[in-house]
């Protein structure tokens, strides 16, 4: 579909906001939010969405509100001062659909020993943006930001509302975004531009989180025969663990997921235990994160992950009589596919097609998004179509900056013509 001339005047606009853009994501990047630590991001996301003439409002994560939500997930941190910054449009005759953008702030940890440069202080070199969180996913807020001031700014008003909403905890459960739909932040369409491309995202898997701790007997270690080490006993555990990983990458495979080689992946992330080279540690636990295939329960896989633990302590004569406990907190998030045939889809697949001459691809993910809050509790048609990064969680991350283009330009052109506008 060729672009009308209100449309070419869209993207012009979106074009002439490249620096702007660009120096947004730089600027989001070199807030280090990691968990508990979004202050700074959070405040930077309001300055610009008041800076850009849009009314931004404050949405606290408040679990005594949110605990009874199916979708709340329990964590282990306290919410004091823990906000989503949201700006909705609402114009004053309503035609057309409304959209909503959403967009993470938070980003997880970088080591920067294994970094080129410092994580925080973003490069912009060779068309590439470097820096934690400059594709996963602050350059996708940036782009969907400016694809709304862009319309604005082209001289076109909304005929439907438009929701730019940037949340937290994106990377540990969730509860930002669901803090922000319990709100009553809606819309008949939803975009996340999450970095992995200009793809319809239908499928993603469900994504758990739990700990194991693991009591031993604290001795000396000239009688470490006497005492129970702890680290030591959690190997078995884990090894019992990847046993259940391979039983269900197996089992019941959706359709979606048969040509992956290994799509549900276990990831021990943390282990500690111990405090001395020469005593037997008696305290050791592990943190780990689980994957599991659309149409399972959350409550399936906690309960297998019981009794794989359990089965393996059992075959211990320590444990036997000390049982590890196992803790659930952070993501407790199901997966979910949709069909690719809906009109938002198709809407957002012309809007690509616009500018490249080819159709969307699909996006099949063996992790999680945000997308959870709205397929399980909105009517919103919603996926994932961002820019496409490199390294996303690893060392040096970055984002390509024309495909930062690409995502606003195509946000510009799908809120146009979903939402309508006037001159
Ligand atoms: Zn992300």
């Amino acid at each position: 579909m060729k672009l009308s001339s209100a449309e070419k005047k869209i993207v012009e606009t979106v074009d002439s906001l490249k620096d702007d853009i660009c120096k947004f994501t730089c600027e989001l990047v070199s807030h280090r939010s990691v968990l508990n630590n979004e202050a700074g991001v959070v405040q930077a996301m309001e300055n610009k969405l008041e800076t850009l003439g849009f009314s931004p409002k404050r949405v606290p994560i408040n679990p005594e509100s949110l605990k009874e939500h199916p979708g709340f997930a329990p964590v282990t941190w306290e919410y004091i001062d823990k906000d989503n910054v949201v700006a909705r449009i609402e114009p004053e005759k309503h035609k057309g659909k409304s959209l909503l953008f959403n967009g993470h702030l938070d980003v997880v940890s970088a080591d920067p020993d294994f970094w080129d440069t410092n994580p925080y202080a973003p490069e912009v070199k060779d068309g590439w943006i470097k820096g934690r969180g400059a594709g996963d996913m602050k350059s996708g807020v940036a782009a969907m930001t400016y694809a709304v001031h862009a319309v604005q700014k082209a001289g076109f008003d909304f005929t439907a509302p438009v929701t730019i909403e940037g949340v937290i905890e994106e990377e540990c459960c969730g509860n930002g975004a669901l803090a922000c739909v319990h709100a009553g932040y809606d819309a008949d369409a939803v975009l996340i531009p999450e970095p992995f491309g200009p793809d319809i995202y239908t499928c993603q898997v469900g994504v758990l989180w739990f700990r194991v701790d693991i009591k031993g007997k604290s001795v000396h270690v000239l009688r470490a025969g006497k005492g129970a080490n702890s680290i030591e006993k959690a190997f078995p555990i884990i090894q019992a663990l990847r046993g259940l990983e391979e039983e269900m990458n197996t089992e019941n495979v959706p359709e979606q997921y048969r040509d992956f080689e290994h799509p549900l992946n276990l990831n021990i992330g943390i282990i500690n235990g111990g405090d001395w080279a020469s005593t037997v540690p008696c305290k050791a636990g592990f943190h780990a994160r689980l994957s599991y295939y659309p149409g399972t329960t959350y409550e399936d896989v906690c309960r297998r992950i019981e009794e794989t633990v359990y089965k393996a302590a059992k075959n211990d004569p320590w444990l036997r009589e000390n049982m590890p406990e196992v803790v659930f907190y952070g993501f407790r998030s199901d997966g979910h596919c949709v069909d690719r045939d809906q009109e938002a889809f198709h809407v957002l697949n012309d809007c690509h097609k616009a500018f490249t001459g080819t159709d969307t691809k699909e996006y099949i993910s063996t992790c999680t998004t945000d997308l959870r809050a709205f397929h399980f509790f909105t009517d919103a048609q919603a996926t994932c179509f961002g820019p496409k990064a490199d390294n996303i969680h690893g060392a040096n991350e970055r984002v390509d900056i024309e495909s930062i283009m690409h995502t606003a330009r195509t946000y510009a052109l799908f809120a146009a013509r979903w939402c309508g506008i006037i001159s």
